[in-house]
């Protein structure tokens, strides 16, 4: 059992919320008791059923990239609402929220109101807040998925879960499916159209499944680990990748040299995604000629509107029984045990590990 401190002067109450506190990589996440916020105006408390640690929470925690601190991280992240304020409060598609209800909501919140959100890109919004990735400080400290509830603020795009969705299911949709969503939504239909995917991670894995359902009539996919291609396989990538020309080449690799090398079979006409590069890399060799020559269109995405998400969650609802998307959470781990989980996922390099705050047992109780 790990030792709890309270940030209160204070012995803490049994309203208090236990949260894993990440301050920086050398350090372990510590673990406090937060007072439970009061619920204002637009505002909704949640408590978490199931996080998933992403890659970006993974790499946070071990120092390779860095966030502002002290934060609660996690965003990936199922709720049931346990609070609502007194102003009728509704998600996405216009439904009442209501105590009990269960949720997920985008990981970007943003005003609706200046010129990039009004341009169409309200996930680069002039006063943006993303969760688990937020100071945790003020009345708005609960901001991630690693603790017993989170705080959501006002203008966050909510989306009330189909009961019948698994929970390590739904859990990523509000990052990689509907990322995945984003970079489609971005290129039109690959109805009959030759699709190649780099990296077989979640986010690959989810593309070729909405390759393959959405009528492609090529879906490879390009991975380094035997296992992953195998895998891509249950996700409805051809198993055969015959050197051809692609229509589509969707980037979730990060992988400068993937991309190179993916670019020689990049045909006339082709749409090449480019959305793994969320992290420092070398420049990409690419001659403007070819581009030309080739008439490509070069879409770079990152994150996601709300509309995305709505398609998120519509897919995995339509999908989740043809493509194991649940197996891909392949280990869980109580709250308490977060150092496990993380030492799990570096260790044995999952798809997911999920997270299960409401299963930590508190002290007194
Ligand atoms: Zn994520
Ligand atoms: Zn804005």
């Amino acid at each position: 059992m790990p030792e709890k401190v309270s940030t209160n002067e204070t012995s803490p109450r049994d309203s208090d919320i236990l949260a894993a506190v990440f301050h920086d990589s050398k350090r372990p996440l510590e673990f406090c008791m937060l007072p439970r916020p009061e619920v204002q105006s637009g505002e909704t408390l949640v408590r978490i059923e199931c996080c998933t640690l992403c890659g970006s929470d993974l790499h946070t925690i071990s120092g390779r990239r860095s966030e502002r601190s002290p934060s609660i991280l996690g965003h990936e992240i199922l709720g049931v609402v346990e609070e609502v304020s007194d102003a009728p409060s509704v998600d996405l598609r216009g439904e009442t929220l209501a105590p009990g209800d269960r949720i997920t909501w985008s990981i970007c919140v943003s005003c609706s109101r200046c010129d990039r959100c009004t341009g169409g890109f309200p996930q680069k919004c002039r006063h943006l807040h993303k969760y688990g990735h937020a100071l945790a400080e003020g009345r708005f400290a609960l901001s991630g998925g690693l603790a017993e509830a989170i705080l959501l603020r006002p203008d966050t795009a909510i989306i009330k879960v189909p009961n019948e969705l698994p929970d390590h299911v739904v859990c990523p949709a509000n990052c990689a499916t509907a990322t995945v969503m984003a970079a489609f939504n971005a290129i039109g239909s690959v109805e009959g159209k030759r699709v190649l995917l780099l990296g077989a991670g979640l986010l690959g894995l989810t593309a070729a499944a909405v390759s393959r359902s959405r009528g492609a009539y090529v879906t490879a996919v390009s991975d380094p680990l035997p296992e992953r291609l195998a895998l891509a396989q249950k996700f409805g990538a051809d198993g055969n990748m015959m050197s051809q020309q692609f229509d589509v080449v969707m980037d979730f690799s990060g992988s400068v040299d993937a991309i190179e090398v993916a670019l020689e079979c990049a045909g006339i006409g082709a749409k090449i995604v480019l959305v793994g590069s969320v992290m420092k890399s070398d420049d990409l060799r690419l001659n403007p000629e070819q581009i030309v020559r080739k008439c490509w269109q070069i879409h770079g995405i990152h994150n996601y509107a709300p509309s995305d998400l709505i398609d998120a969650v519509e897919f995995l609802r339509l999908n989740y029984k043809t493509y194991p998307f649940e197996e891909l959470v392949s280990a869980e781990f109580s709250l308490e045990a977060i150092d496990d989980a993380v030492g799990y996922a570096n260790e044995k390099r999952p798809i997911r590990v999920a997270v299960r705050p409401g299963e930590a047992k508190r002290e007194g109780h």
